[in-house]
């Protein structure tokens, strides 16, 4: 992506993107309607200055009814970016262009002022500052053993293109290996009479629901910042109770630490996120990602059934079902009993399945990741590991830095990738705000500093032009007049 705001030459944008739409992403391109937001509409505006842009978008598309707390199906939301993009692309005319390239990059390296973005079409993408908006990374699957990652019926990305296709072309049983947002997803999905879904991890515990009617968050009464990781957990454990005892609910307990969770992961040493990682993450995990109320219902629903049934479990050992599959036979149709799989958990269940589906979700570690284009950014030091080898290091607006602490080039980065730094970077309501502040950044960008580290930056808090939300937001609505919205 480029940005330079000059009166003769307009800022050129350049999303690429290997998938056909743009603002569908991993997570807004499902079509199927059982797959909900775990966020309510009134939280989830593509615009931190505008909370209701996208319940208004709704009353307008077909949804005259939504209100703030609905958990909407999320291709509407995919819907919603799509036409949001299209929406400021038109008024940005005459100052900003936007170009949608539908390629992958494979690799970007920095020839002299200017980046040279590698594409999987073979040509190479020139800018003067990028942007690193690629999402969480594919999971690398280190539980799969060997015999499982070499079977055809194993799907290693549930949201890849098609993944589900083998699963939802035949009646076999299926375990889901992850028992978090994902695995509930494919679990309604792939649901049917007949089949029995199970799901396995290491907890055993699905993510809680939220509530059918939410209550306001509820601010911790006491200080937490800077405070021993032990401590800090006794008084959000003590805040949690509180909250309970006075709203009958500990929800808004934990939501009220949402806006508190950045700047209390920062403060930790090394040593104290390490332990929260280990020791806390999988019950901080399940309370702060919920599932929308219907999609809880749903689950229950099957899991009363019998249609699905969830447990603690790690798969030890996978072996081909059938005598004639092992000597070679193998069958790859679809409903073929005798491609099934035998799965020896760790606890010595044996679960016979026609699929295993991976939903231990994203990989954190983009020193793990196989993409070409994250390991040629560390390797040739234009990008260095984040806290505990989680996302990428960066300032405080996302520009990466270096292994030895410094900006190398005009590069940022938002959402999943900065989790190491912020922890609490992954959804919409934290995205927004990273992305509204790059943009900021880059249209503020003059034009020599986009020149490279060689270049002095303008002095500032961060090295860049000091600025404010407030006046981001200004200049915001001179390109977002609110009749459009
Ligand atoms: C199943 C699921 C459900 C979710 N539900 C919610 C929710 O309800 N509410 C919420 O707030 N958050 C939700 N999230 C979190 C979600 O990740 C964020 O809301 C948001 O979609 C992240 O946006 P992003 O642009 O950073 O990444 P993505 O939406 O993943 O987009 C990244 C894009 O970059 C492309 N890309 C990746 N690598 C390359 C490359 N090398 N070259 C070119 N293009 C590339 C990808 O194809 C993709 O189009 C969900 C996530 C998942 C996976």
């Amino acid at each position: 992506m480029r940005g330079r705001r000059t009166a003769a030459r307009p800022a050129g944008g350049r999303a690429g993107r290997s998938g056909p739409e743009a603002g569908a992403g991993t997570a807004y391109a499902t079509q199927d309607p059982r797959h909900r937001l775990n966020v309510p509409a009134g939280n989830m505006s593509c615009y931190p200055d505008d909370a209701g842009h996208f319940l208004r978008w709704l009353v307008r598309h077909g949804d005259p009814r939504a209100t703030a707390t609905d958990f909407v199906p999320r291709g509407r939301f995919g819907g919603y970016l799509a036409d949001a993009l299209a929406d400021a692309a038109v008024r940005a005319r005459g100052a900003a262009a936007l170009r949608h390239v539908r390629a992958r990059a494979t690799g970007c390296s920095w020839a002299g002022a200017r980046a040279a973005l590698a594409l999987s079409d073979g040509s190479v993408l020139h800018a003067d500052a990028a942007v690193l908006a690629t999402g969480p990374l594919t999971g690398r699957g280190g539980w799969v053993p060997g015999a499982l990652r070499r079977s055809p019926r194993f799907v290693a990305d549930a949201w890849a293109p098609g993944a589900l296709d083998g699963p939802l072309a035949c009646d076999r049983d299926v375990l889901l290996v992850g028992t978090g947002l994902t695995a509930v997803d494919v679990a309604l999905s792939l649901d049917r009479l007949g089949r029995t879904v199970h799901a396995v991890s290491r907890t055993g515990a699905l993510p809680r629901p939220h509530a059918a009617t939410p209550l306001p968050p509820v601010a911790p009464p006491e200080p937490l910042e800077g405070l021993p990781l032990r401590q800090l957990r006794c008084r959000v454990y003590r805040h949690v109770r509180r909250t309970v005892r006075s709203h009958g609910d500990w929800r808004p307990a934990l939501d009220g630490l949402r806006p508190l969770t950045a700047r209390l992961w920062g403060t930790l040493t090394p040593e104290e996120r390490d332990e929260f990682l280990a020791r806390d993450r999988s019950l901080w995990n399940i309370h702060r990602h919920r599932m929308a109320p219907a999609t809880a219902e749903a689950v229950a629903g099957l899991r009363r059934a019998r249609r699905l049934t969830v447990s603690a479990g790690q798969v030890a050992s996978v072996a081909q079902a059938d005598v004639a599959s092992q000597t070679g036979a193998v069958s790859d149709r679809a409903d073929s009993a005798a491609a099934d799989l035998c799965v020896t958990l760790d606890d010595g269940r044996v679960l016979r399945v026609g699929w295993v589906v991976d939903c231990t979700g994203p990989e954190t570690h983009p020193a793990r990741s196989g993409d070409p284009l994250h390991r040629g950014l560390l390797e040739a030091g234009l990008a260095a590991p984040g806290p505990l080898g989680i996302g990428y290091a960066t300032d405080a607006d996302g520009r990466l830095l270096g292994p030895g602490g410094d900006a190398r080039a005009p590069l940022w980065t938002l959402g999943a990738h900065r989790r190491g730094e912020l922890w609490e970077s992954t959804a919409i309501p934290e995205i927004r705000v990273q992305a509204a502040r790059v943009a900021e950044v880059l249209v503020d960008r003059p034009a020599a500093a986009a020149r490279g580290a060689a270049h002095p930056e303008p002095a500032g808090p961060m090295g860049l032009p000091p600025a404010t939300y407030a006046a981001a937001a200004a200049r915001g609505a001179a390109v977002r007049p609110d009749a459009d919205r």
